[in-house]
């Protein structure tokens, strides 16, 4: 369905991951004809966050990147990383510092090389003057304390794929945080007490998201068999998302657009 009035902006889509190789043209094809007009793609690691680089700079005024070492793959950051990191941030089409944050779900880089690497990275988005896209999962007090040392110094942060509680969200929003909300939103076991914390974050203050090929929204009809998610999907993300705040697509999608438009840059 393609809404022709509406236009949304997915703010985290992983189109460099080699599941879009074979088709990554179709998918973007089927992104516009569902009205995704922007997209922001993300970058987890030095090279990852060249390859998205250079999707950016190949499709201008449609897709845009971040560049940064998700907390997974903190272990790998040095001063090499962090000047590659930096040179890419110069890049016009490369619009925030990320995805960056702590994860200790399962810890697949020790928690102080996380911390260090989170904090190099905040150090990068005050230098670069650019906003942040954060990650973090079952870490936040030392997420919010490591934040609370660039209190006022950085230009902006989101943080993407919000999964936590109210409280969460409003130690998030009294940073001044926006917040991204995915597919979680559509999962009814997982995603419950989302219905919750959707209502309550500022119009002004949320965006969305498909962190494709992930999280393939569990209500789909038809599911794909592939279960991979793409930015296509959008579209029913924000309608799930406008039924939680008991407001329209149109409404979500318009504010979540200039929103997204506003905090990346996206001109
Ligand atoms: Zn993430």
């Amino acid at each position: 369905m393609r809404f022709l009035n509406v236009e949304l902006v997915d703010i985290g889509a992983n189109l460099t991951h080699e599941s879009f190789d074979a088709d990554r043209a179709a998918v973007l094809d089927r992104a516009l004809a569902a009205g995704v007009t922007r997209m922001v793609v993300t970058g987890a690691d030095v090279a990852g966050s060249r390859a998205a680089a250079a999707l950016a700079a190949a499709a201008p005024g449609r897709l845009w990147s971040t560049a940064g070492v998700h907390p997974h793959h903190a272990a790998g950051m040095d001063a090499a990383a962090r000047d590659a990191l930096l040179g890419l941030l110069q890049q016009p089409q490369v619009v925030a510092v990320g995805e960056c944050g702590l994860d200790y779900f399962r810890n697949f880089s020790p928690p102080q090389a996380q911390r260090a690497a989170f904090a190099l990275q905040l150090e990068l988005a005050v230098t670069t003057d650019k906003p942040v896209f954060l990650h973090q999962r079952d870490s936040h007090a030392d997420f919010m304390a490591i934040l609370g040392d660039y209190r006022g110094r950085l230009r902006a942060g989101v943080a993407h794929c919000f999964t936590g509680d109210r409280a969460q969200l409003e130690d998030y929003l009294e940073f001044g945080l926006y917040v991204g909300i995915t597919g979680w939103a559509c999962d009814e076991r997982r995603g419950a007490h989302l219905r919750d914390v959707i209502p309550a974050i500022p119009g002004g203050r949320l965006m969305v998201e498909t962190d494709a090929p992930y999280l393939l929204p569990r209500d789909l009809e038809p599911r794909p068999k592939s279960r991979r998610n793409e930015p296509a999907h959008l579209a029913h993300v924000t309608r799930v998302v406008a039924g939680i705040r008991g407001e329209s697509f149109e409404s979500v999608a318009a504010a979540t657009t200039r929103t997204a438009i506003a905090f990346f840059g996206l001109t």
